[in-house]
């Protein structure tokens, strides 16, 4: 019932209210109880005053009067001669004079004239005793009425008898009494035993009569005769005494119930006041808890609306910070593009939507070509810059689309399938990418390269979908770059067997699967074998033999090659140490390996357990190492070629062929790529390109080695070239380590034999 706080407070209120009401009005009304009682009393005291005057005055008067009766010579003869016809005409006369009731005479003998009425004149007579003994006023009962009597001796000249005086003190006389008081009090003369003891002292105090209490004053009268004695007895009822304030109480009583209606309602409304916007808080709470955005209404600018107003910056402070969590987990810092946790996110919910509209997405995955060398050399500033230029145009092209950084370079779009034609767009993404750039005051050509899957035809969940773009991608780099490719089932099943292999790797070192089969390089001054090129081969036990060109990759992708390609240099040293001391080996060493700390020790370790010269290891290194940093490939170059060992740069021509390449490292060697040699007798430049390298390593002090050389035409041209030596299946194919030797010797041989 209490369980509101309005109705709480509206009852406590109330209550207090009442109760307070209820106290003022008995104090009021004992205030006015006391006040009617004191003016009662001394109204009372009043009135027993001016009757005592009354009295005396009366008694006066009548003495007077019935003292010059008896003064009268003729009414003193009268009575002395025994005529009481006379004497009693003249009580006549004097009577009718004064409005006397009563005038009569007592004789000594204690006979009465002038009373027919045999009870009174036995009443009368009974004065005689109080008479005789001089007592002349008082209040005597005559004829069971209670009367004032005044006497006065009649002297002829001895007493002859007595002027009795009597007026009643009935019911009519007081009433004439009454009215002379200020308040209507009832007066009567009563028999003093009729009173209690305690009020005929003559001062007030309280009457209980059957018809309620009163107030009232006993005044005992002086008695004449016999009789008991009498008393005046003044009352004045306390329910007639406060009936005057009844109007007064009512008032107060309306006023009362009035007032405490309107505290009710009062504190009703202010307490509605106060829980109504609590409840509003409370449900704004609860919204709140909801996830919801929530502003209660501040209407005042009391407590409670500072409150709201609290709790409205409250919550917009907790809607910020909720804002600026969900950004940073959810958006990329550099470019402010959705990252990949919150592109997951939409990619499942926009697959499950298009689940239930029965339609599709289309998903794109696009990569900046070569980013990693603008990054190496330009600097990572750029490499930020040019990304965030790169998410600027993505944006605009396909405004409305979901465009995220996936990481790195990589970005992700995701389009309604019900959009244009998806190789239309991709080839818009790679032309607005291709604009011209210009990044801290580099102008950058940005190709990029596109996969493009379609849900959920290519993936029903995000996982699969994001897996397929990539394989799509991945053929698109490979492909040739700035190209897009759509998802085929075939990439998928193609990289299940690269993880095929990459497991079948791990086994390789583990089994010893793997054998070095050697090349030779032919000296083309000397006329002899002055190195083989150490080449890995991967004897796998259900494919039999895989080419390099296929697991390579794999095992540089997945840092295999590390374990590998130690393997090689130790085992290419042991196996060159049986050759000739002026026969060299060379080894093919990765980019990857570079990239890794140990590979100094590696080569170090292999020489010393080997016991071959450093002056007869040979390492082939590619541009690619150039790729990632610089200094720190030119400090192993460095110090591998203080120890001694030779440095080669392989497949010049086909990466980057950066001149500055040859100007950051003294190469011993640089080998041209077989797709020149290809080409040599084919295609007019290729010619001219081999000459210009001839010539270049020639002033720079290097060697040059032609590689794929398969033909004597080819072999001819080159040694006009002035290639210093050549390698290609003309004179040899890679062999196993045994004819390797064997070649040595046979070529020791015929030279001896020469
Ligand atoms: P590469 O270092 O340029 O090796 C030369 C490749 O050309 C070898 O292919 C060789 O068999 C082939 N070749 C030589 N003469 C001719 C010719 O006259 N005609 C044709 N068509 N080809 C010729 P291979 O052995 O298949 O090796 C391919 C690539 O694999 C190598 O190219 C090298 O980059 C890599 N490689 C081989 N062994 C290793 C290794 O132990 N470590 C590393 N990191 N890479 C290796
Ligand atoms: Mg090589
Ligand atoms: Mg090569």
């Amino acid at each position: 019932m209490f369980r509101h706080i309005r109705t709480r407070l509206a009852v406590l209120y109330a209550g207090l209210f009442a109760l307070a009401l209820s106290l003022v009005a008995a104090a009021l009304y004992v205030v006015v109880a006391r006040t009617v009682e004191n003016q009662v009393r001394s109204e009372l005291v009043a009135s027993s005053t001016v009757f005592d005057r009354l009295w005396a005055m009366r008694s006066r008067e009548l003495g007077n009067a019935a003292g010059v009766l008896a003064r009268d010579f003729g009414f003193r003869e009268a009575v002395a001669t025994g005529d009481p016809r006379t004497a009693a005409s003249a009580l006549v006369n004097l009577r009718a004079r004064l409005g006397l009731r009563m005038a009569f005479i007592v004789n000594v003998d204690g006979s009465v004239v002038g009373i027919d009425d045999p009870r009174l004149r036995r009443d009368g007579g009974a004065l005689w005793a109080a008479l005789d003994r001089g007592q002349t006023s008082g209040v005597a009962s005559l004829g069971g009425v209670p009367h004032q009597v005044v006497a006065a001796p009649i002297m002829s000249p001895t007493l002859t008898g007595w002027v009795v005086f009597a007026t009643p003190l009935g019911a009519s006389e007081m009433r004439s009494f009454e009215q002379l008081s200020a308040i209507p009090i009832t007066a009567s003369v009563l028999d003093r035993r009729a009173v209690e003891a305690s009020l005929a002292t003559g001062r007030p105090g309280k009457l209980s009569a059957p018809d309620g209490v009163s107030i009232a004053l006993a005044k005992p009268l002086g008695r004449m005769g016999e009789g008991a004695p009498a008393v005046l007895l003044l009352r004045y009822p306390v329910a007639r005494a406060m009936a005057a304030w009844l109007p007064l109480q009512l008032a107060m009583a309306a006023t009362g119930l009035i007032g405490l209606l309107l505290l009710v309602f009062g504190s009703w409304r202010l307490s509605l006041s106060i829980t109504k916007p609590i409840s509003a808080l409370d449900q704004a709470a609860q919204l709140m808890e909801e996830g919801q955005i929530v502003e209660v209404e501040v209407g005042t600018e009391d407590e409670i609306g500072r409150l709201a107003r609290s709790f409205n910056k409250m919550a917009t402070g907790i809607a910020e910070r909720e804002r600026r969590i969900a950004q940073l987990a959810f958006n990329d810092s550099l470019t402010g593009l959705p990252n990949r946790a919150f592109f997951r996110q939409q990619l499942d919910l926009e697959l499950q939507q298009a689940r239930h509209r029965g339609g599709g997405v289309v998903l794109f995955c696009l990569d900046l070509d070569g980013f990693r060398g603008i990054n190496d050399t330009l600097g990572h500033s750029v490499g930020d810059d040019l990304l965030r230029l790169v998410a600027g145009r993505l944006q605009a092209s396909l405004g409305d689309a979901l465009t995220a950084r996936l990481g790195g370079d990589e970005f992700a779009i995701l389009l309604d399938r019900g959009h244009a034609d998806p190789g239309a767009v991709a080839q818009r993404l790679i032309a607005a990418l291709a604009e011209p750039a210009e990044v801290r005051g580099h102008k950058l050509a940005v190709t990029a390269s596109v996969g493009i899957a379609l849900g959920p035809t290519d993936g029903a969940d995000g996982d699969t979908l994001l897996k397929n773009v990539d394989l799509a991608l991945a053929r698109a780099k490979e492909e040739g770059r700035a190209t897009y490719r759509f998802f085929e089932a075939e990439m998928n099943a193609r990289a299940q067997q690269r993880h095929q292999l990459e497991t079948d790797l791990r086994r390789a070192i583990a089994e010893g699967e793997f054998e070095l089969h050697f090349q030779p390089l032919f000296d083309l001054d000397t006329h002899r074998i002055g190195s083989f090129e150490a080449l890995l081969r991967w004897n796998h036990p259900r494919r039999g033999q895989v080419p390099p060109a296929e697991f390579i990759p794999v095992a540089e992708e997945t840092d295999l090659i590390v374990p590998i390609g130690n393997w090689v240099i130790q085992e290419a040293c042991r196996q060159a140490r049986a050759w000739p001391e002026d026969v060299r080996v060379a080894v093919n060493v990765s980019s990857v390996q570079f990239r890794r700390p140990g590979l100094q020790n590696v080569i170090l370790q292999a020489l010393a357990a080997s016991g071959l010269e450093p002056r007869r290891l040979e390492v082939e290194i590619t541009e690619s190492i150039f790729l990632e940093s610089l200094d720190s490939t030119l400090a192993v170059l460095h110090a591998l070629r203080a120890l001694g060992v030779r440095i080669a740069l392989d497949d010049f021509g086909t990466g980057y062929s950066s001149l500055s390449y040859l100007q950051s490292f003294p190469f011993d060697k640089i080998k041209i790529d077989r797709s020149f040699i290809e080409q040599l007798l084919t295609r007019s430049g290729a010619s001219a390109i081999v000459r210009a390298i001839t010539d270049l390593a020639r002033a720079l002090g290097m060697e040059t080695t032609a590689e794929g050389v398969e033909d004597s035409e080819q072999l001819a041209l080159l040694r006009r070239h002035g290639c210093t030596s050549v390698q290609g299946y003309l004179f040899s194919r890679p062999v196993d380590a045994k004819a390797a030797k064997a070649l040595v010797d046979a070529s020791r041989g015929a030279r001896a034999a020469a």
